[in-house]
């Protein structure tokens, strides 16, 4: 979602002569580029996500995703992301709750094809700008967030129209090497999960 409203207001402001190239490469800037009406609309859409339509999930020192599910507490990749087919959206927040800098270890969340994660994961990882996303395979990405380091957070927002239910989706961090511990499904499903 971030990334679309990134994109429609940059390409709101461009020529229409751009290509979808630059478009990607903007876009995939950190969210200080966004102006301050397209924050103020982002932080408007927060406030109307239900809280069953949030998840919260942490990036320690470790290298795993931690997550507490029905009150336990559970390490990727022991653990699915349930969405419930109602939400519209769907928000992510990340926490780091380690002490190591994002340049050490590093943790981002991304959401796409679970067919497609090795091909993400492995070609990001020379895009530590871009977030560890290559501009190339942005089209296979249905919602990422930034790098967080420790005590940092941040958040993914998915639009839900784009997960097709027949289809098997993964979240995963892109930070080079992650993939391999921090990593999870994420199902679409009928009802909320408690
Ligand atoms: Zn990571």
């Amino acid at each position: 979602m971030i990334k679309n409203v990134v994109l429609l207001s940059i390409l709101s402001v461009l020529p229409a002569t751009l290509t979808y190239a630059q478009g990607a490469k903007s876009a995939a800037k950190s969210t200080e580029s966004k102006s301050s009406a397209s924050k103020k609309a982002d932080s408007k859409r927060a406030a109307k996500i239900s809280p069953e339509c949030k998840f919260n999930i942490n990036g320690n020192d470790e290298m795993h995703y931690t997550a507490t599910i029905g009150s336990k507490p559970v390490i990727s990749p022991a653990f699915d992301i349930s969405i419930p087919k109602s939400c519209p959206l769907f928000e992510i927040t990340l926490t780091h709750i380690g002490k190591l800098p994002k340049e050490a270890m590093g943790h981002n969340i991304v959401i796409a094809e679970t067919a497609n994660l090795e091909k993400i994961a492995t070609g990001g990882s020379t895009f530590k700008d871009k977030d560890y996303i290559d501009p190339k395979a942005d089209s296979l990405v249905i919602a990422h967030s930034s790098v967080v380091g420790g005590g940092d957070h941040t958040t993914a927002t998915i639009d839900t129209t784009k997960l097709d239910p027949k289809k098997d989706y993964s979240f995963f961090c892109t930070f080079p090497g992650h993939f391999a511990l921090m990593k999870g499904k994420v199902l679409l499903v009928d009802k909320p999960v408690k």
